[in-house]
């Protein structure tokens, strides 16, 4: 027990220096965003609360969490999806005020990009960084021109960045695509 109390304090101490030298660049990105974003958190409730504490700890992240109503009312956030920057993971309620957060495979597909970012260092935001959002707004661009959600979704996350993130994190894409209507 003391052990492995030992171990994980120890990954804790590796992970911050880590997050705060190789890391930096997006590490200090996502803690502007964080406090930019302080003023419209809302608190999660019951499971999903549950899941962001086991997580947190879990990851060594903080997941923070947007409130719905934020993204309908101001137009910097409906440009934003989740993300996962630095020591941050960003979510989005799944409807106003009512705290849940998305399922446990999107949650886990930000990790997988924590964890990418955590082995390209200061090589990750000028090509994820850069992409990852590229591939977003292409991807509503899509929807408007009419292309369906599950379409939209198999060629969002078979883009190579999301790729990589889902293979991190062992997201099973394919059968979370099934699920929603997508093969
Ligand atoms: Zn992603």
């Amino acid at each position: 027990m003391k052990n492995k109390l030992i171990k994980e304090k120890i990954i804790d101490i590796l992970l911050f220096v880590l997050d705060w030298t190789w890391c930096i660049p997006q590490t200090l990105a996502g803690t502007i965003k964080a406090k930019w974003g302080s003023g419209v958190l809302c608190k999660a409730k019951d499971a999903s609360l549950a899941q962001i504490k086991q997580r947190e700890k879990e990851w060594r992240v903080t997941i923070l969490l947007f409130c719905r109503k934020s993204r309908e009312e101001h137009w910097l956030f409906q440009k934003i999806s989740g993300s996962g920057m630095g020591r941050n993971i960003f979510l989005y309620e799944t409807e106003p005020d009512n705290g849940e957060i998305d399922d446990p495979e999107t949650i886990k597909h930000e990790y997988g990009h924590i964890l990418f970012s955590r082995i390209t260092g200061p090589f990750f935001l000028p090509t994820v960084g850069i992409f990852s959002p590229m591939y977003n707004l292409i991807g509503r661009k899509k929807m408007k021109n009419g292309m369906t959600w599950p379409g939209m979704a198999k060629w969002y996350y078979s883009r190579w960045c999301e790729r990589v993130a889902d293979k991190l994190a062992k997201v099973d894409r394919k059968k979370w695509l099934e699920e929603r209507g997508g093969k």
